[in-house]
């Protein structure tokens, strides 16, 4: 797999907004300090730093997540 198919796979994932608990692909979500995700209506409720996907995404190599060769 290489990173940009990793990324591509990750960015499909579905995960729950941990604020409202609707779920979402990653790639919408905002992903803050504290380990969870949030979506584009409860990210700004959330008082610490959250960064889009789009933002943190093209500098990790998402390639090395053991759970993505599942
Ligand atoms: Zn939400």
């Amino acid at each position: 797999m290489t990173p940009d198919e990793a990324r591509e796979k990750f960015s499909r994932r579905i995960q729950r907004c941990a604020s409202c608990y609707v779920a979402f692909y990653v790639k919408d979500l905002w992903w803050a300090d504290d380990g969870n995700y949030y979506c584009q209506h409860c990210h700004t409720d959330y008082p610490g730093v959250a960064v889009h996907f789009s933002d943190y995404a093209q500098d990790f190599d998402f390639s090395q997540l053991p759970s993505l060769h599942e």
